[in-house]
């Protein structure tokens, strides 16, 4: 049976977590998967955390099966979360838990090839590398638009609009909310609402892949352009991720939100939400979502941590664009600290890379993307002076 089968390649995230691994080098530094550490490059589990599991241990409640939708409660706040406290909004959407932000990503894909399989999803280049793969498992298309600095610290929406020229009504806009990965350049409100008008006028769908909400600029003002796009369109799809902003990255905790044109279309759309957790995994896993699920219910707890996660990571930024100073780094080494999110994009070429790695044991992906919030303190000044080492002054 297995006789014709190849092996893929590994997957090139995890090829840099093994190289590292395997690296003797003790100041060696792993910039490569995106994880948030302290200042001491720890991941610890967040208190909110510990101390909603410590409730849920207590309250030992059955373990029987949830429904297929997953955890009511979670969902219900998830909902809120993203779409802020808007009841005509609210009163469109239908929300399942998925299995994290990657369930999402392709529960929603799976709706889009039931509902429409001739549509093409349009992601971004560069983007996250798991959109295409997610996207074509499904059986769809993808197409790609561009990615890229206006040299204001935001993206350039004239060339993504002029891409977007060629898409066809129905297709898809897989769009980033915000902290984009890999570029940590966001859209500017001007240009979401300008983007929400060209998806109304041509009759584009936005998918929004929302990863990283709180870690940019913060929890409400992360999900201003998901916002603007709900607010302007009848249809938005939306993926969310508690893996980052709750540190429950192995729970696999997330949604996958529908907002239709009416409310009388909720049930039609939940009951195929439900048919493809159905035939994938049945009932989600419920330990994440209880967990995440008691945070959103008491979220000052939580939000002070994800303020000290968020303020961690502009800190990092504004340190490293010191070091990178006192280097004597050129200007496009300087971007990083205007970036959002946890990811930058250095302009370093694949090349380049390896010979951070090679020489200075510093581990990013081969395209450039770094880890800021991945770097401990002590790294900093280490980090600017091996980026200007090898990117030249
Ligand atoms: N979307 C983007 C843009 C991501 O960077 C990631 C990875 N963090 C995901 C989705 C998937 O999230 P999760 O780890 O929750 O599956």
């Amino acid at each position: 049976m297995f006789s014709d089968l190849r092996p893929l390649p590994l997957d090139p995230l995890w090829a840099i977590q093994n190289a590292h691994r395997d690296d003797p080098r003790p100041h060696k530094l792993n910039l490569g998967i995106g994880i948030y550490r302290d200042a001491h490059g720890h991941t610890p589990v967040l208190s909110a955390v510990q101390h909603a599991e410590r409730h849920l241990a207590d309250a030992a409640p059955s373990k029987v099966y949830r429904p297929l939708s997953g955890n009511a409660d979670f969902t219900a706040a998830m909902t809120r979360l993203l779409l802020g406290d808007h009841p005509p909004t609210l009163d469109r959407a239908v929300t399942v838990q998925t299995v994290g932000g990657t369930g999402a990503l392709r529960t929603l894909a799976d709706l889009i090839a039931s509902a429409h399989p001739d549509a093409t999803v349009w992601t971004s280049n560069p983007g996250y590398a798991n959109h295409h793969p997610l996207m074509r498992a499904a059986g769809l298309l993808t197409a790609e638009y561009p990615w890229q600095d206006d040299g204001t610290g935001h993206t350039d929406l004239r060339p993504i609009l002029e891409a977007l020229g060629h898409a066809q009504p129905g297709d898809i806009l897989l769009v980033q909310g915000c902290c984009h990965n890999p570029t940590g350049i966001d859209l500017s409100e001007e240009s979401w609402h300008a983007l929400a008008q060209h998806c109304q006028g041509r009759g584009l769908i936005p998918l929004v892949d929302m990863a990283y909400q709180g870690l940019g600029q913060g929890l409400a003002e992360d999900a201003q352009g998901l916002r603007i796009m709900t607010r302007h369109l009848g249809t938005v799809l939306i993926a969310a991720s508690c893996s980052k902003n709750m540190g429950l990255y192995c729970e696999r905790t997330g949604t996958a939100t529908v907002l239709v044109p009416q409310p009388s279309e909720k049930a039609v759309v939940l009951s195929v939400l439900e048919g493809i957790a159905r035939r994938t995994y049945s009932m989600p896993p419920e330990h994440g979502a209880a967990i995440a699920a008691a945070l959103l219910h008491d979220p000052e707890p939580w939000h002070q941590e994800l303020d000290t996660m968020r303020d961690r990571i502009r800190t990092i930024r504004e340190a490293l664009g010191h070091a990178l100073r006192d280097a004597g780094a050129p200007h496009a080494l300087l971007s990083t600290e205007h970036h959002q999110g946890m990811f930058s994009l250095l302009p370093l070429t694949p090349h380049q890379m390896d010979t951070l790695r090679e020489q200075h044991a510093i581990y990013g992906t081969r395209e450039g993307r770094i880890n800021i919030a991945g770097i401990p303190d002590d790294a900093v000044t280490p980090l600017a002076q091996a980026l200007v080492a090898v990117y030249g002054r």
